[in-house]
């Protein structure tokens, strides 16, 4: 998992149009189909792309045209009014996105607190309130192999959540190791 500390920053006019207008409309928000909702959502994904050099937030796997999303760490169908929280957003591969591993799933403890979103506490690893080599613990130097017993419980709920635990998630950070860093997107 990368460690993030850039979220996409609103200019005054967007930060406005957000609170104003998308932030009441909590999970309608994300689909609505304005002009000027469309132009945020593709600065958001040209902004995290950049930020994590071309590689999906989770997996750290590079990213590839057309395989892509923009990623909700708190989902969007549940934490509506998150949608466009800055800290909440991240570009996934389609893998990491898909409904089969991270997908929708409740990853916010209890209690939530749905008015101050860097308040909460989540239950996986979260890309830019942790640092993923506090939690992720490895049995080799390439960091292929999960000393899963050693990761701290938040790791482990992301390992189970992902399935980074079966083969193919292992030969995907295999493929990682040997391509080295950074990646440029394909
Ligand atoms: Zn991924």
């Amino acid at each position: 998992m990368l460690n993030l500390f850039d979220p996409v920053i609103y200019t005054a006019d967007e930060q406005s149009f957000v609170d104003g207008t998308l932030k009441p409309l909590k999970e309608e928000a994300w689909k609505d189909q304005k002009v000027k909702t469309k132009s945020l959502r593709n600065r958001i994904s040209t902004h995290t792309i950049i930020a994590q050099g071309s590689r999906c937030a989770y997996c750290e796997s590079p990213l590839v045209k057309g395989a892509h999303a923009i990623e909700h760490i708190a989902p969007k169908g549940l934490y509506g009014m998150f949608s466009f929280e800055p800290y909440n957003l991240v570009t996934a591969c389609t893998s990491c996105n898909s409904p089969h591993n991270k997908g929708e799933k409740d990853t916010v403890k209890r209690p939530v607190n749905w008015w101050d979103y860097a308040a909460n506490r989540f239950k996986i690893v979260h890309p830019y309130f942790d640092n993923p080599n506090d939690h992720f613990k490895y049995l080799d130097a390439d960091k292929t192999m999960f000393d899963t017993p050693s990761c701290t419980a938040e790791a482990q709920e992301t390992i189970k959540m992902m399935h980074w635990d079966e083969t193919w998630a292992y030969s995907q950070r295999v493929r990682n190791a040997r391509t080295g860093q950074p990646h440029q997107m394909r």
